[in-house]
């Protein structure tokens, strides 16, 4: 398993996702899966550092791990603000960015990309975001 922790300084974005990337390759997922893979790390890791440690720096743990029949699960845990309601947060265009910069459709990028999205947040405490994954081709269904 990958287990990495960084803070949120914009640029560990996309230092997530490149390490996310080169990690599951071992798993040989086609170039699609990797592409959604990666797309769903980086909306979830940059709603840590935008949303969870607005005006602050804090601590963000990646863990990736390929469970049984090729479905790799990628959790993103903050220690941040938390979300005060999750199923309104995973509404298409929700967002609670008033600069208009964001168009709240993180959440259903990442539940469009992946098979399943689970959502964990307690105000105050922090948010989990737990991706899945089922990978289609090669090798991990030999090992
Ligand atoms: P976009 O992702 O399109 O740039 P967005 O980040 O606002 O916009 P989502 O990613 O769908 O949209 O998130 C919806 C809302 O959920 C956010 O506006 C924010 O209020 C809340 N949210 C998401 N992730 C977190 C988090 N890790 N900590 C605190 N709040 C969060
Ligand atoms: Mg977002």
């Amino acid at each position: 398993m990958l287990h990495l922790e960084f803070n949120s300084d914009s640029e560990n974005e996309g230092i997530a996702r490149i390490v996310t990337a080169a990690y599951i390759m071992k798993f040989d997922p086609d170039m699609e899966e990797m592409d959604d893979i990666k797309t769903a790390v980086s909306e979830a890791v940059t709603n840590c550092i935008v949303h969870a440690y607005r005006e602050t720096v804090g601590w963000i743990t990646l863990q990736v791990t390929l469970m049984e029949g090729g479905i790799v699960r990628i959790e993103i845990r903050d220690r941040g603000c938390g979300i005060p309601n999750v199923r309104q947060a995973r509404q298409p265009m929700y967002t609670t960015d008033a600069a208009g910069e964001r168009s709240g459709m993180g959440f259903t990028v990442m539940e469009s990309f992946m098979d399943k999205l689970s959502v964990r947040s307690s105000v105050g405490k922090g948010t989990t975001v737990i991706l899945f994954k089922k990978l289609h081709g090669g090798l991990h269904n030999g090992l």
